[in-house]
């Protein structure tokens, strides 16, 4: 990677402009719905304008990029939509002066590219869009790709509380920034301001005889609660520790919490044979936990490879711990005939 520190000081900045526009209009989720007359819109408007600000900072600081993000504009640019689009735009300029209907199309067209290229960027503009809609927790997650792995991932969770005590649906007043370089370790920081301070963070492993809690989604359709029991259960009985009561929170916010401490471990069990995860809910994640020193890999211990474009194809689910215990949850889904 050439310029390693420019790339990192880009994406910083267009994740903090993004996780802005996405607090602004999540305190404004009401005025939303009524103007656009849905109730699913305020998502909507924060996912559009949050693409288009991270696309236009990373191409303003590093001139033409290849993006792959979750969003395509075709919805906005149905004149039906005019309102929403308008709502996108008007959302967007509280970090973009001058925006207007043609560049934030046009920004978010940047995101249309492809994964045919050896390094590329990956983008899930709002993570977690259940959590947004109930004003809990998200991430503006950005990756960047290199061969079969992220070596770049910078997350806003704008909600996140970065005292550990307070509680999960706390709505936090700054949110935390998480950015990490492979090889160089992450760091943590404000997520709304970009020139905050930023402390190192490292995942202590998990030590023998202390209480094991894992995190997991809320939504019961992305993870499989039951397998998760029967995992917790396991290692109760087998004398492996015990297990807290588990951590349901929405987004890749889960792996900061992991890589923070918060919680030991992060599970991902698959609730159906066919699902591919997509690269672009792991990415910037993934890269965060692992330069914390927990690992990553799927609930076979494969480690994720991003090398097959859009999706995860090769893996299946997630498991993401320090190294005890990263090791501790194999055993058990092993034991249990939950690996594929
Ligand atoms: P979470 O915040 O953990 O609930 O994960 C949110 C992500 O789950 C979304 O960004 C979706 O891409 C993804 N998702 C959608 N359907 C599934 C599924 N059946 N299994 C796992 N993840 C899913
Ligand atoms: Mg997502």
């Amino acid at each position: 990677m050439s310029n390693p520190a420019k790339l990192i000081d880009a994406a910083r900045e267009a994740v903090v402009a993004a996780s802005i526009v996405c607090r602004e209009v999540q305190d404004n989720l009401n005025e939303i719905r009524q103007i656009t007359k849905d109730d699913k819109s305020p998502v909507t408007v924060a996912d559009y304008a949050s693409q288009a600000v991270v696309a236009m900072v990373l191409q303003q600081h590093l001139g033409h990029i290849h993006l792959v993000a979750e969003e395509s504009s075709t919805f906005l640019r149905d004149e039906d939509n005019a309102v929403v689009l308008d709502a996108v735009v008007a959302a967007a300029r509280g970090v973009w002066d001058n925006a207007d209907a043609d560049k934030i199309l046009a920004a978010i067209d940047i995101g249309a590219g492809d994964t045919d290229h050896h390094s590329f960027w990956t983008l899930d503009p709002i993570d977690g869009t259940k959590g947004f809609l109930r004003n809990q927790q998200y991430a503006v997650a950005l990756g960047y790709i290199e061969g079969d792995a992220p070596t770049i991932g910078v997350m806003g969770c704008p909600n996140l509380p970065v005292n550990m005590s307070r509680p999960f649906d706390d709505r936090d007043e700054h949110g935390c920034l998480y950015y990490a370089l492979k090889g160089e370790g992450v760091y943590e920081s404000r997520c709304d301001d970009g020139k905050a301070s930023s402390i190192r963070i490292t995942r202590l492993d998990h030590a023998e005889g202390e209480e094991i809690t894992v995190c997991g989604s809320v939504e019961k359709a992305h993870t499989n609660i039951s397998d998760m029991d029967r995992i917790l259960t396991w290692i109760e009985e087998n004398g492996f520790g015990n297990a807290g009561e588990p951590a349901r929170l929405d987004s890749q916010c889960k792996y900061a919490v992991v890589a923070r401490g918060q919680a030991d471990a992060y599970l991902r069990l698959p609730t159906r044979a066919g699902y591919v995860e997509r690269i672009w809910d792991h990415a910037a994640g993934a890269c965060i936990a692992c330069e914390s020193g927990a690992f990553v890999t799927d609930i076979n211990g494969r480690n994720l490879d991003f090398s097959h474009g859009r999706g995860l194809e090769k893996n299946k689910g997630i498991v993401c711990a320090p190294p005890r215990v990263h090791g501790l949850m194999l055993k058990a889904i092993e034991a249990l005939g939950i690996a594929q």
